[in-house]
């Protein structure tokens, strides 16, 4: 795990061991605000310890920005009496698949015996929610598209977005949306951060958020033109795996799993629904 200061108040840890996923930390008035924690219990117990001794102060809330595991996990390290706020559709979720995956995650590497899992206990369905930290605003809406219960955690007086896995170094719909995903970057683009921090990956900084953004947009048109190409064609759908990520215009990122995996998983996904649409009518 290593950490940066994205600016005098904000803390950005990272893990190396799984995909480059993100945690943040807030200073605030009102104590210390975490959005999302690491997956394992020994960089989660570190970043709580080192934020109890650096800030001095206690913890404020924690946020979380999608029910994904790897965003989960490291929760049950910061002290229970604190609500974790997310969106109501992350709360079903995890009540749907927390504890099987947890439990799936124990027999495969008994350090997660000492996870707990945590669910949002303040939730939102819809709109904007606020959390107010005495001199940090937290504006949370919707950004569904990698999943449908993502959110997006908008830093007011930094202009810092928490994007969740909306935005990260690869974009992913396998599992969830692509018109969607396409219209959260879109949203974030007319939002106009200084700086986002993605789900995984590094920190888009003033000057690059739209360069960036365009680019993850140019990728999921690409691989939506990619799907529907072989389809066209009739051509066998094993042939998806040959179509480099670079074709779309992205480089491979070190996020554990293999980028190009990612990727063919992507196209499939857009295959499989328009395949489906096409039988449909
Ligand atoms: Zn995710």
């Amino acid at each position: 795990m290593y950490w940066e200061r994205v600016s005098e108040e904000i803390f950005l840890f990272t893990s190396d061991r799984y995909a480059l996923v993100n945690s943040v930390a807030i200073l605030t008035e009102r104590g210390t605000v975490v959005v999302d924690a690491l997956p394992f219990p020994d960089e989660a117990r570190q970043i709580a310890r080192f934020l109890e001794i650096r800030s001095g102060t206690d913890f404020f809330s924690l946020i979380l920005t999608h029910h994904h595991m790897d965003h989960v996990y490291g929760l049950y390290a910061f002290p229970e009496y604190l609500d974790v706020i997310g969106s109501e559709l992350c709360r079903q979720r995890l009540l749907e698949v927390g504890a099987s995956s947890l439990a799936e995650a124990r027999e495969s590497d008994p350090t997660f015996e000492e996870v707990s899992l945590r669910v949002p206990t303040i939730t939102f369905e819809s709109g904007e929610f606020y959390v107010n930290a005495g001199n940090k605003t937290f504006r949370l809406f919707s950004l569904p598209g990698h999943t449908p219960d993502n959110i997006g955690v908008y830093i007011e007086e930094d202009e810092v977005l928490i994007a969740g896995d909306a935005v990260m170094a690869i974009p992913i719909v396998a599992d969830g949306d692509w018109q969607s995903e396409i219209e959260s970057l879109e949203f974030i683009k007319a939002l106009k951060p200084d700086t986002v921090v993605q789900g995984h990956g590094e920190v888009i900084l003033r000057g690059e958020v739209n360069t960036v953004l365009d680019q993850y947009i140019h990728y999921l048109e690409c691989v939506r033109q990619q799907a529907a190409s072989v389809l066209q064609q009739g051509r066998d759908r094993k042939e998806i795996w040959d179509i480099p990520l670079e074709k779309c215009g992205l480089e491979r990122v070190p996020l554990g799993i293999a980028s190009h995996q990612l990727h063919v998983a992507n196209i499939l996904s857009v295959y499989d629904r328009l395949q489906a649409e096409r039988d449909a009518s």
